[in-house]
C-alpha cells in the first residue's frame, strides 16, 4: 500500500506481511517526514490527529484500511 492510501501523503510503497506491520512501516515514515518538515505529511499527520479524536471515526478508517489491505493480492 502506499502512503496515500495510509492517510500520507506521497506515493512511497510499504510492503509487509501483516497490517500491523504496515502501519508500523507508514507510521516511521510519517515520522521522518515530519522531522524533516514536509509540509504535506504535516498536514496529511494534522488530518490523522483530527481523526483521533473521534474514536468511532478513527476505528472506522482503520476498519476500512485493514479491509483494502486483506484486499490486495499477496505478491505486491
Ligand atoms: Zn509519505
Amino acid at each position: 500500500m502506499t502512503c496515500a492510501q495510509l492517510g500520507g501523503a506521497c506515493d512511497v510503497i510499504f510492503t509487509a506481511e501483516t497490517f500491523d506491520e504496515i502501519g508500523e512501516l507508514s507510521k516511521a515514515h510519517g515520522a521522518e517526514m515530519m522531522q524533516k518538515g514536509d509540509p504535506a505529511h504535516l498536514q496529511a499527520m494534522q488530518a490523522m490527529m483530527d481523526l483521533m479524536q473521534d474514536p468511532e471515526a478513527m476505528g472506522k478508517w482503520f476498519e476500512d484500511k485493514r479491509t483494502e489491505f486483506d484486499a490486495l493480492p499477496d505478491d505486491v
